[in-house]
């Protein structure tokens, strides 16, 4: 079965390249008929963050991605947070040394600054492995009782894993193929800390084993963790999953990783909800800005991935029939705030009338204006569609609520004599126009018109200068139709003046 998760560390709000792996995911355990959960990987307690764990599950529910087993999800392979797995990690890191594949290593702070300095003067990088492990003040070059005794004696000390020398590891990554990594240019990374905490390696892979988890899909900064995450699966004895890493997210100028700065320099989000930093500064959120969930998980499902075709839109269920790992890139991908947008614009207009209509009754009450729910909808169908976020859509549908107080300049330069002329007897053709809806007045005005030999436009741009105040807006037979006779022709009047 497909078992996958999103393991996000509680250190601050999810940024945007941690959805989109949370989303790679979801599209891919929901593709397998498999399993999405959520574990929370907080055994860093100096990087904890309050809230954040809160921010992450309310994050994924808001994005229409939920997770079918974590949090408040318990299933059989829980706790789902590693801090009240705790006292689970450090058998594992004991068997480890049991079988020769870890070790105590005692090396206070200052003497590994020592040495690191020692080394630098040679010309060298310090790397805690192999190189220098007969320096190194560890149960490899000490005694087994007396490392025992020290720990004992309650000296403090922390697990080291034992890199194999002089191997190279070929492992498979499903988007980038075969990745080779020489195990003589990796440390010995710290699995476990006296303070009785294991650290993020050990951690997630006895908890990968643990939970079942099938494929490791991640963003590359985890790439170069792959070799020791596979020497934890050799060592343990256990089958590895399968690993895929996303590529990067990029800036949408310059080069490099995405950051929250970038979106705070350009005013764009990069955090799906808002969140207030330590500093008491906020940093934006899709959420508050307007953006629409579908809009934010369709731009970012075609970061990386594409399903070979130009098809851009596509609901959730369409992503997970046609994602395919096989078919995410390799190279990173560049983050288009534009184009973000423009997926807003697309599903901003699909929305609810009746939803909308809401939204946008609160400008129009805070305006000082009084309409039935019914105009609002109305309004609301005609204006959607110029839309992208739901904050304009008061400037695009005012005139729905009171004539024009300006004209455009340069429409108005067009307005003669004879259209004053013309408006008159186009009010005269309103007056007499009992049925009032937008298909009968269109269809009398050009009969009108066509009878009178008189060209389209010398009517129909003063007839929307007077009613909008510019030459933009839905179809001018729609805004009489909803406006009504009286203030068609009061505007009218209004406009000639
Ligand atoms: N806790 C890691 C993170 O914050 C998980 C990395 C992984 O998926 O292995 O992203």
């Amino acid at each position: 079965q497909v078992r996958v998760r999103f393991a996000p560390s509680p250190t601050g709000p999810l940024h945007i390249g941690g959805v989109r792996t949370a989303l790679f995911n979801y599209l891919f355990a929901k593709k397998h008929g498999g399993v999405f959960y959520l574990r929370i990987e907080d055994t860093d307690q100096n990087r904890y963050v309050e809230g954040a764990e809160e921010y992450i599950i309310e994050a994924l529910n808001w994005c229409g991605i939920p997770f079918d087993e974590g949090i408040g999800k318990e299933g059989k392979f829980g706790p789902y947070r590693q801090s009240e797995r705790k006292s689970m990690y450090k058998e594992y890191a004991l068997t480890l040394i049991e079988t020769g594949w870890a070790y105590y290593a005692f090396d206070t702070a200052e003497a590994l600054d020592e040495l690191r300095k020692e080394e630098e003067a040679q010309g060298k990088t310090f790397i805690y492995n192999h190189t220098n492990r007969e320096k190194l003040d560890t149960s490899l070059v000490i005694s087994a009782e007396e490392a025992a005794k020290r720990i004992a004696d309650g000296q403090e000390y922390v697990i080291r894993f034992k890199t194999p020398v002089n191997e190279t590891l070929h492992l498979k990554d499903i988007i980038r193929g075969e990745v080779k990594f020489e195990t003589n240019l990796l440390d010995d990374k710290v699995l476990f800390k006296s303070d009785g905490m294991p650290t993020y390696h050990l951690a997630n892979i006895v908890d990968d084993h643990l939970m079942e988890t099938s494929h490791v899909i991640r963003g590359e900064e985890w790439l170069p963790s792959m070799p020791l995450h596979a020497l934890l699966y050799r060592a343990f004895g256990w089958d590895a999953p399968e690993f895929a890493h996303l590529p990067l997210i990029l800036k949408p100028i310059g080069n490099g990783k995405l950051s929250k700065r970038d979106g705070d320099k350009l005013g764009f989000p990069v955090f799906p909800l808002e969140w207030k930093n330590p500093d008491g500064t906020i940093s934006s959120g899709y959420r508050e800005k307007g953006y629409l969930p579908e809009a934010v998980i369709n731009f970012l499902a075609l970061l990386g991935w594409n399903p070979g075709t130009d098809q851009e839109l596509f609901t959730l269920d369409e992503l997970v029939q046609l994602f395919d790992l096989e078919r995410v890139h390799k190279a990173g991908a560049k983050f288009d705030p534009e184009k973000n947008k423009w997926f807003n614009h697309q599903y901003f207009g699909k929305q609810d009338n009746e939803v909308l209509a809401k939204e946008l009754s609160h400008v129009v009450m805070e305006k000082g204006y009084n309409k039935s729910h019914e105009f609002l909808t109305e309004v609301v169908k005609l204006v959607k569609e110029r839309a992208t976020f739901a904050s304009e859509l008061w400037d695009l549908s005012d005139f729905f609520f009171t004539a024009p107080t300006s004209y455009d300049e340069k429409a108005a330069k067009n307005w003669k004599p004879e259209t004053s002329e013309l408006m008159d007897n186009l009010i005269t053709v309103l007056e007499n126009t009992l049925d009032f809806s937008s298909h009968n007045v269109e269809t009398v005005v050009k009969a009108w018109m066509e009878e009178n030999g008189i060209g389209m436009g010398k009517v129909m741009q003063p007839l929307r200068l007077s009613l909008v105040g510019s030459l933009k807006g839905p179809h001018i037979f729609d805004i009489i139709a909803l406006i009504g006779k009286e203030e068609t022709i009061s505007r009218i009047q209004k406009a000639k003046a």
